[in-house]
């Protein structure tokens, strides 16, 4: 990986050999000293001579910008290439000209497909054959998805009240589903302790280095696909962070390498029960650790990556919202009311945190808004049906449909 520079640690600074499995720094209790990965855009420039023409297959469109080795063999299903829509009605909604980009139909429905596929290729190539992480629902399926493509073992660490879709998905995938009586924070500690133990490759989104810079590929077709026309806010749900500072840095990179003239300003979305980063960001004291939120996917009480999100808002220019649940759901039904796009939970929070924003006169009228939807919504359906009600019970006669839309038209 001649194009990766060095690992390096967010807090002290410390630099690692990228060559080597690293998670995190050393020199920090626990799992703190989260490790960035630095590049020389020298060579990453000389080896990327894609036409920025909009076409995206999908995300191996930038394997130069993928830290893995020039001769190793990806582990992909087309992730990533995700649409990119107007949203005019959506728009009218909101109060703002709106555009969405649907990272829900990834692979196995999650823009975190866009990680693992660079996180199994990695472990693939290094000859790694179990594959592990915690996770609130989405990642397990997605990793067990991709382990399954490379050929490889999967065993997951999932909080037992996730919702049954996304237990159900790894299942099929062929992977071990550990259910954790307890906390996504509990089952979390206990797959750092066995990756620790035993050695298995872990995809966790925020210590290892390399999850967060797959993501990045998510800002790079942005600025792609945004050409010449920026939005002024790009809008992520924040679980972890990794997310959020993954389009981030993806989107900057091609700033800075010239490809687009500017970078928008983020805002960041959290739940009202699961704020830390936004706390984080507006100086807010957070003891709280207790998650109360619907959004599985963003319940997080400690996120791993608060230093590397915070700094993007910061760079930005940007800021972040809390919204509640029920501004949720509602978000849910109007995305896919409006514009027919179906979004989890998770995924449908930027909407919400678009109405807020423009409530708070955050973001103004004429601006432009570019949301990111980063889940898929049959992963929830139980959330689905308290978005949008119950159907409507009717008997087998025409008289019935007659009466209810008088539509002798
Ligand atoms: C994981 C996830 C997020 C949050 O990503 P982080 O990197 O944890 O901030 C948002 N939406 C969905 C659907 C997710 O699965
Ligand atoms: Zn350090």
């Amino acid at each position: 990986m001649d194009h990766v520079r060095t690992l390096e640690c967010t807090l002290c600074g410390e630099t690692y050999d990228p060559e080597q499995i690293v998670y995190t720094c050393s020199n920090h209790p626990g799992v703190r000293g989260i490790l960035e990965v630095r590049y020389d855009y020298d060579v990453v420039r000389d080896r990327f001579d894609e036409p920025l023409d909009g076409n995206i297959r999908d995300q191996w469109k930038y394997r130069a910008f993928l830290p893995v080795d020039a001769d190793a063999e990806p582990v992909t299903l087309h992730e990533g290439g995700t649409e990119l829509y107007d949203a005019p009605r959506l728009g009218d909604e909101l109060g703002v000209r709106m555009r969405v980009k649907d990272d829900g139909r990834n692979p196995t429905g999650v823009l975190k497909d866009r990680a693992t596929s660079v996180s199994v290729t990695k472990a693939a190539h290094a000859g790694r054959d179990v594959v592990t992480c915690a996770s609130t629902g989405n990642a397990a399926a997605s990793l067990a998805g991709y382990a399954a493509r490379g050929g490889l073992d999967c065993r997951l660490f999932v909080p037992g009240d996730a919702p049954e879709e996304k237990l159900a998905q790894p299942l099929v995938y062929g992977a071990d589903v550990l259910a954790v009586d307890g906390s996504y924070d509990e089952a979390y500690d206990l797959s750092m302790e066995v990756t620790e133990a035993f050695g298995w490759y872990n995809r966790n989104a925020a210590v290892n280095p390399f999850q967060v810079e797959g993501k990045r590929t998510v800002g790079h077709e942005l600025a792609e696909q945004t050409q010449g026309d920026v939005p002024d806010w790009l809008v992520f749900s924040m679980g972890d962070g990794c997310t959020i500072y993954g389009g981030w840095k993806g989107f900057r990179e091609f700033r800075d390498l010239g490809f687009v003239d500017e970078v928008p300003n983020l805002l960041g979305v959290q739940a009202d029960g699961a704020s830390a980063i936004h706390d984080a960001f507006h100086d807010h004291d957070s003891t709280d650790e207790v998650v109360n939120t619907l959004a599985d996917s963003i319940a997080v009480g400690r996120p791993r990556n608060t230093v590397k999100a915070v700094k993007a808002l910061r760079e930005s220019g940007g800021t972040s919202v809390l919204v509640s649940d029920e501004a949720i759901l509602r978000a849910e039904k109007t995305l896919g009311s409006t514009e027919g796009i179906y979004a989890e939970p998770a995924g449908a929070t930027p909407i919400a945190g678009v109405r807020k924003a423009r409530a708070e006169g955050i973001i103004d009228p004429d601006e432009s808004v570019l949301a990111v939807v980063t889940g898929y919504g049959l992963k929830d359906t139980e959330s689905a049906m308290r978005a949008s009600g119950n159907v409507t019970e009717i008997t087998p006669e025409i008289a019935e449909v007659d009466r209810r839309y008088d539509s002798a038209e």
